[in-house]
C-alpha cells in the first residue's frame, strides 16, 4: 500500500474544506495558532512512518490527552474505574452539565470533560506526582522526551474555564470525585496543554494498534484492556458526533478541540491528524475528511 501518496492526494482533495469552519476560541491562548495549517502522521505496526505537511508542528492536544489518563487509570484501577465512570457514548456536548446533574454525578464516559476531570482526580489520588507521572507515560509511549505542558495555555484555560468548574463543584457535590476542586481541575487543564506533534501522537498510539501487553513508564495494560480502551475510542470518542465518525471512517479515535485527532486501525496501523478549524460539534473539519478519504482510499477500516 502506498500510504505516503494515499496522504498527498488526500491533502489534495481537502483543499476545499480550507478556510472553512474556526478554531477555538473559548481557550484565549489557542486563539493565537495560526488556524491554516494542516499535518498527517501515520505509523504502521511494522515499523514503516509516513507523513505529510505540518506533521512535525506541536500542537494542543487538548481532550486527546484523555486517551493517555484514561490509560493510566486503567492501568491502576482495573475494571473498577468503571464503577465511578461509565463507558456510554453521551450523545451530549463535551462540557455538558446537563446529563451529570440528571446521572447524579455518575459521567457518561471518560472522554467527556466530567468523566476525564474524574479520572484526574484519580490519578491524583493514586500518584505521588501526577504531574511527573503523565509526562513520563506519554514521552515514554512516543519516545521523545521534550514534550511538556503548556503552562500559558492551562492558565488561559483556568482563567476561562467556568463551565469545567461547574462541572468540578457538581462532581465534588455528589462525592465522586475526592481532592480538592481547585488541584483537580489544574491538573486536567495541564493534560490538555500538552504539545505534541502529528508523528509524535502517532508513534505514541502504536502502543494501543498493537494489542500486545504494555509497560510504559511503569503503566501496564494487557491485551484485554487495550482491546477495550479502543472500544471506547469508537464509541465515545468524537463527543456528540461519535456516530458520525464511526459512520465515516471507522476507526476507534479521540479528537481535541486544538484540532488534532488520532485513531487506530488495531494491528495495522495508527495516525494523527492536525488541523485547527473546528465544525460546531468541536472536530477538526479537515482531520474527520482526510481520515474518512484514507479508510476509503484504502479500505482498510474495522467494518
Ligand atoms: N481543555 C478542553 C476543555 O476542557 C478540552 C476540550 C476538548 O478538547 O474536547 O474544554
Amino acid at each position: 500500500m502506498d500510504y505516503q501518496k494515499i496522504l498527498e492526494d488526500i491533502y489534495m482533495e481537502i483543499q476545499p474544506y480550507a478556510g472553512k469552519g474556526a478554531q477555538a476560541d473559548y481557550i484565549p491562548a489557542l486563539a493565537k495558532v495560526n488556524p491554516d495549517q494542516f499535518g498527517i502522521a501515520l505509523r504502521t505496526v511494522s515499523g514503516d512512518s509516513y507523513e505529510y505537511e505540518k506533521a512535525q508542528t506541536r500542537f494542543s492536544i487538548q481532550s486527546i490527552s484523555k486517551v493517555f489518563a484514561l490509560a493510566m487509570a486503567l492501568s491502576m484501577r482495573g475494571e473498577d474505574l468503571w464503577k465511578i465512570v461509565g463507558k456510554e457514548p453521551s450523545g451530549t456536548a463535551f462540557n455538558s452539565l446537563v446529563q451529570l446533574e440528571v446521572e447524579k454525578g455518575k459521567p457518561r464516559n471518560p472522554f467527556i470533560n466530567a468523566g476525564a476531570i474524574v479520572i484526574a482526580d484519580m490519578l491524583i489520588s493514586e500518584l505521588d506526582d501526577p504531574d511527573a507521572a503523565f509526562l513520563g507515560f506519554i514521552r515514554a509511549l512516543s519516545g521523545t522526551d521534550t514534550i511538556d505542558y503548556n503552562m500559558e495555555v492551562a492558565e488561559s484555560e483556568r482563567e476561562k474555564g467556568y463551565l469545567n468548574a461547574a462541572i468540578a463543584n457538581m462532581l465534588k457535590y455528589h462525592g465522586t470525585i475526592k481532592n480538592d476542586i481547585e488541584d483537580v481541575l489544574m491538573f486536567y487543564f495541564r493534560m490538555c496543554s500538552v504539545e505534541m506533534s502529528c508523528t509524535e501522537l502517532a508513534q505514541a498510539l502504536l502502543a494501543f494498534t498493537n494489542c500486545q501487553p504494555f509497560d510504559y513508564a511503569g503503566f501496564k495494560l494487557t491485551s484485554s484492556q487495550i482491546k477495550r480502551l479502543n472500544a471506547v475510542m469508537q464509541t465515545c470518542g468524537f463527543y456528540d458526533e461519535a456516530g458520525e465518525f464511526s459512520y465515516l471512517v471507522g476507526l476507534p479515535g479521540k479528537s481535541g478541540v486544538g484540532g488534532g485527532i488520532v485513531a487506530v486501525y488495531p494491528m495495522r496501523y495508527s495516525v494523527a491528524v492536525w488541523s485547527p478549524r473546528l465544525n460546531s460539534k468541536g472536530n477538526s473539519i479537515m482531520g474527520m475528511k482526510a481520515l474518512e478519504l484514507l479508510t476509503t482510499y484504502t479500505q482498510e477500516s474495522i467494518f
